[in-house]
């Protein structure tokens, strides 16, 4: 009974603990609902079934799309997901497991999960996630790991570009007076690498000259108020080997608070070389300003580079106006092939000597100039570029055309009185013939030989300045050569008992050539062998026809020629210089006028010679 009676009051004490409870819950479900920290539950299939505010914000989804998914949709990494799910159905509580959120907006947010399982009576009811945001700790994390990973690059790339620039470094504390060098600097200085430094070391090695001269530039750079800043060039005497070496030193300092020096820096490098350079090239350049002829450096595609003070005073141009612009600016109209011609020798690395040609001045006048060119090469062998040294040889050219002139004139003067000389001897030799007086016929006979000699002279000299003057002029005709070999070695078989002149097969052909010229060169080699055979023998004159073409040639068994000289032969004035061909008069202008007639037919005179055992000089004429 009077359990029945206090009912009433228990029912009310429940209701009000009833009461309570429901507004624990509602506070605890409004608390979890606001709370700061993202939360959700799974349930056992792993469907989202409830999450907070702070969960949704993180994600960015709403309340609708969120619940009722499966939570692997959220998740970027589905391995991660797939091993929470495994861990949380095996009974395990998760405490800050790593994972990876997918946002709406496709970013990806690093989080930690924390989650367990909520059971009742055994049975899995879902499980309690905490996610914890980390995104902004792990991008911090990886923006100081790129950081670091930065710095250990460029830190090994500047200690390789101080290897391959053979760059020492040094530091020197002026407070304790510590120096460090590194390998490269002591290896600069000459010093061992395990060999300590002191600043008394390093004073030493300093040229005794320069010694002063650095002692004060240190002492400016550390002393307070400074910019810190050391740059300096100086000499030192290596200590290996003593050998003096000129480095480039740069350095800087840092002070303290007070201003007191408290760290010196620097690095030094070795610019022997390049100072050796320097040297050589300021005295080149010395050099070359220096010089009176013109030198010129020019592109392979003959764009000049560079202009020395004789070229400014050879052609009128200054080095700004000619710098970058084309040679050709020198070549007057009329010769603007000679460029491509001298080229094409140039880049096959052959030289152009003593080229004799003309160039325009800035004023329009011309220049007579004989050029060099060589090709400049770099250190593999490749053609860069081409230097030119013109020399002004106006005058010289000048000088010779007087020369020639009077020889000219001189030649033409004695040919008419000689012309009437030969033909009195003549008259005089026919009539003394007559009267029988052998003495005075042989005596003219020989006067006359003379005469002749000296008129061929002349006709040499006036051939030779009608040639320089381009009047030399080619008749071609086509005639029979044997009367013509025939009549030339019979002349040239009255000039010498000592030789005998043997003609060879020379019958019934025909060539097309100047026959006066022709009889001219077949003459002048007659007369050489001659002159060059003093002991007498044979001299043979004679012909072979080949590929469409006759071979003349001219043989004789006298004194020969050397290699050396037979290159320079047919050049104008060119005798060969020997002892024993010193009695032996000429002017060195007869194979030179016998090269330039052949060279009118388009053909080229040859010599086969040794010393001491005859020669054979030929040719070739078109049938
Ligand atoms: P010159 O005979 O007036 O000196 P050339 O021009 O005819 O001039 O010849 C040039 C040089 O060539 C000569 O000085 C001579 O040394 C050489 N020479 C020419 N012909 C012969 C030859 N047949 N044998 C040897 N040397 C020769």
């Amino acid at each position: 009974m009077e359990k029945l009676n206090d009912l009433p009051e228990r029912l009310a004490r429940c209701e009000k603990e009833n009461e309570e409870l429901k507004f624990r819950v509602e506070e605890l479900s409004d608390f979890l609902e606001n709370a700061a920290v993202p939360l959700h539950w799974v349930d056992g299939n792993g469907m989202i079934i409830w999450a907070n505010q702070a969960e949704l914000d993180t994600l960015g989804f709403t309340m609708e799309e969120y619940i009722g998914t499966h939570i692997s949709a959220f998740h970027a990494d589905q391995e991660t997901i797939q091993e929470i799910l495994n861990r949380l159905t095996n009974n395990e509580t998760l405490h800050n497991f790593p994972a990876k959120l997918r946002r709406k907006d496709g970013s990806i947010r690093h989080v930690l999960i924390s989650s367990n399982v909520l059971r009742k009576d055994g049975k899995f009811m879902h499980t309690r996630c905490f996610t914890r945001d980390v995104t902004p700790m792990i991008q911090e994390a990886e923006r100081k790991s790129d950081l670091l990973n930065e710095l250990k690059e460029s830190e090994a790339r500047l200690k390789m570009a101080i290897r391959s620039t053979n760059l020492g470094t040094w530091d020197w504390n002026p407070v304790s007076g510590e120096l460090y060098w590194s390998d490269e600097c002591k290896q600069i200085y000459g010093l061992p690498p395990d060999q300590p430094v002191t600043f008394e070391v390093f004073s030493d090695c300093i040229h005794p000259e320069d010694r002063e001269h650095v002692q004060q530039a240190i002492q400016k750079s550390i002393a307070r108020g400074s910019d810190g800043n050391y740059d300096i060039i100086y000499r030192i005497l290596r200590f290996s080997d003593g050998l003096t070496r000129w480095i480039k030193v740069q350095g800087m300092v840092s002070f303290d608070d007070e201003g007191e020096a408290k760290r010196f820096t620097g690095t030094v490098l070795d610019i022997t070389d390049r100072k050796e350079a320097e040297e050589k090239s300021a005295w080149l350049a010395a050099i070359i300003n220096s010089t009176d002829d013109a030198i010129v450096s020019k592109t392979l595609e003959s764009i000049i580079t560079s202009w020395n003070a004789s070229a400014e005073r050879t052609f009128g141009y200054t080095a700004e106006e000619m710098i970058g612009q084309s040679i050709l600016k020198l070549i007057p109209a009329d010769r603007q092939d000679e460029e491509p011609r001298i080229l094409s020798r140039l880049r096959k690395g052959e030289r152009v000597e003593h080229f004799e040609t003309r160039r325009v001045r800035k004023d329009g006048s011309l220049l007579d100039v004989s050029l060099t060119i060589s090709p400049v090469k770099d250190e593999l062998g490749n053609i860069i570029g081409l230097s030119k040294i013109a020399r002004d040889i106006t005058e010289k050219k000048q000088e010779e055309q007087r020369k020639h002139d009077f020889v000219a004139m001189v030649s033409h003067e004695l040919k008419t009185p000689l012309t009437s000389i030969i033909s009195y001897l003549q008259v005089l030799m026919a009539r003394s013939i007559k009267e029988g007086n052998e003495f005075t016929a042989s005596a003219l006979a020989r006067t006359e030989t003379q005469a002749k000699k000296m008129k061929t002279m002349i006709q040499d000299f006036l051939n030779l300045a009608r040639l320089e003057e381009g009047k030399i002029l080619i008749y071609k005709e086509a005639f029979e050569l044997h009367p013509l070999m025939k009549e030339v070695a019979e002349d040239a078989q009255f000039q010498t008992a000592k030789h005998k002149i043997v003609l060879q097969d020379c019958d019934e052909i025909i060539v097309n050539a100047d026959k006066d010229k022709i009889g001219h060169v077949l003459m002048n080699l007659l007369s050489n062998a001659i002159k060059y055979s003093p002991e007498g023998g044979n001299i043979t004159i004679g012909c072979v026809v080949m590929e469409g073409k006759v071979k003349i040639y001219v043989t004789d068994e006298g004194v020969g020629i050397g290699q050396a000289d037979q290159k320079r032969l047919f050049e104008r004035f060119y005798r060969v210089n020997s002892d024993k061909l010193k009695s032996i008069s000429g002017f060195g202008i007869g194979l030179f006028l016998v090269s330039e007639i052949l060279r009118y037919h388009n053909s080229k005179i040859e010599v086969e010679s040794k010393e001491g055992a005859g020669s054979t000089f030929y040719f070739y004429l078109d049938l």
